[in-house]
């Protein structure tokens, strides 16, 4: 018997669950470990709780967590309640999955301002991360500044602008809808430090900005090259650019407006005690098609600011770590000593979460491939032993289960649950 540990059970974490089970069928026996004591990591975390279609995907994960030999041991952090050595000694592969939860600092004057926010922060605060249930971010101010021309950045204008109604069959946190349902916020300012053809935008995503009940996207055609050049997009950013000029023939009086403000780089942040203001610099492309300051500035208001620039990984003491590329040091997922790499700890914050599953599946026969004679390690069992002599409260699946009806019996009509956004609270609804 083979005894596999999966650090993380978000996306990358059960594609590469399955893909083992595939590869080595009964001989195998997997820990999921996750340092909350609920499952999915990206899908309940990070997708936008208007996005219930892609929250689906979880489905598909419960089926490989409850079949034979997989196991959740959730509420475990390791590097604090196992280390990583502990966890090679006991298990024949450890594969790290630990996604890229860290915001990455924008790095400008004025960012540690209060009203200003990182999107790992802001994201999780409206999908009730237990970390940043908290955050409270400000939105009794007239307008806002969403820094970064990305699906994050999209996500984030998309639910500031949203009116409660439109959030009815989503699982967006009560605190979060309470809060945007009172929002101030009427002008939302997304900066893209280069311009339409270089956004990082899916059509499909992008196209639901045209459709929003009170908020109307604004684009100005000024900043767009020639149509004739948009043929030379590849077909997806074509379709990307193509909704964009259809922003700009929208017309009405809608309550808010998304203000695409395009070669656009933040420069500081400005205000008395807290954001008001970001300062922005022209920008142009260079040959290469990077953005270069014109050395022209000019301010945007907002009260409050969230950084939409990408995520990083966080070290874990014992797994050598990728300094510059923000994720764990390897070679095509492998670390080496029987450590393993899959999803944004190995690549980096890009991609779909379909992207994830080949990662997966080539980590996966890579072990295979590195198994050698033997299998003599203890695997969970003597998990189960350290982290009981520790006194860890550990979280199984059948624990989440019951978290997961009672979160669906306590749901707003209409949504498929409400949260339980703090730890203690989760444990409870474990019911014992
Ligand atoms: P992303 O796609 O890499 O976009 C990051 C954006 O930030 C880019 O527009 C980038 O501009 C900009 N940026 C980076 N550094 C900056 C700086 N210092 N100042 C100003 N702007 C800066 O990252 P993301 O939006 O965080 O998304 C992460 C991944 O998750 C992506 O693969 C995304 O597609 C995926 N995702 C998908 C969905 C969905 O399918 N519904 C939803 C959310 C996220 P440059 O292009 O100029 O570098």
């Amino acid at each position: 018997m083979r005894h596999v540990a999966i650090v993380g059970s978000g996306p990358a974490g059960y594609y590469s669950a399955e893909a083992l089970q595939k590869s080595l069928g009964e001989g195998v026996r997997i820990d999921m470990i996750d340092r909350l004591p609920v499952p999915y990591g990206l899908i309940r975390f990070g997708v936008a709780p208007d996005h219930q279609s892609i929250k689906a995907v979880s489905r598909r994960y419960e089926k490989v967590a409850l079949s034979p030999g997989v196991r959740f041991v959730g509420n475990v952090t390791v590097g604090r309640d196992v280390s990583v050595a502990e966890l090679a000694d006991l298990y024949d592969a450890v594969i790290f999955a630990t996604g890229a939860p860290d915001d990455r600092p924008i790095g400008i004057p004025g960012d540690d301002l209060p009203g200003v926010v990182g999107s790992a922060a802001f994201v999780g605060w409206y999908n009730g991360h237990p970390e940043f249930a908290g955050l409270d971010p400000p939105l009794d101010v007239a307008s806002a500044a969403v820094i970064g021309n990305g699906n994050v950045a999209l996500d984030v204008a998309r639910i500031l602008s949203k009116t409660p109604a439109e959030f009815v069959g989503s699982d967006i946190v009560s605190h979060a809808f309470e809060a945007l349902g009172n929002s101030a916020i009427r002008d939302i300012h997304l900066l893209g430090r280069r311009g339409p053809h270089q956004i990082q935008m899916t059509p499909k995503e992008l196209g639901e900005l045209g459709h929003l009940e009170d908020s109307l996207p604004k684009v100005d055609l000024a900043d767009f090259p020639p149509e004739a050049e948009d043929s030379a997009l590849d077909p997806g950013q074509r379709k990307s650019v193509t909704h964009l000029r259809e922003f700009a023939r929208l017309e009405g009086e809608k309550r808010k407006t998304i203000h695409f403000d395009f070669f656009a780089r933040p420069l500081a942040i400005e205000g008395d005690g807290k954001a008001e203001r970001v300062i922005v610099e022209r920008t142009r492309l260079d040959g290469d098609g990077r953005a270069v300051g014109t050395g022209e500035t000019y301010s945007v208001h907002a009260g409050l600011v969230v950084s939409c620039i990408g995520y990083k990984t966080p070290p874990i003491e014992g797994v050598p770590f990728d300094e510059q590329g923000g994720r764990f040091a390897n070679q095509s997922g492998v670390i080496g000593g029987g450590l393993y790499c899959v999803g944004w700890a190995r690549r980096g914050p890009t991609g779909t979460i379909g992207t994830n599953r080949p990662d997966g599946y080539e980590v996966a026969e890579k072990i295979a491939a590195d198994f050698g004679e033997g299998g003599s390690t203890q695997g969970g069992a003597g998990l189960d032993r350290l982290l009981e002599e520790r006194g860890v409260d550990v979280v199984s699946f059948d624990d989440w289960r019951r978290i997961e009806e009672a979160e669906a019996a306590r749901a707003r009509p209409g949504n498929p649950r409400e949260k339980f956004v703090a730890i203690e609270e989760m444990l409870l609804a474990r019911g014992r």
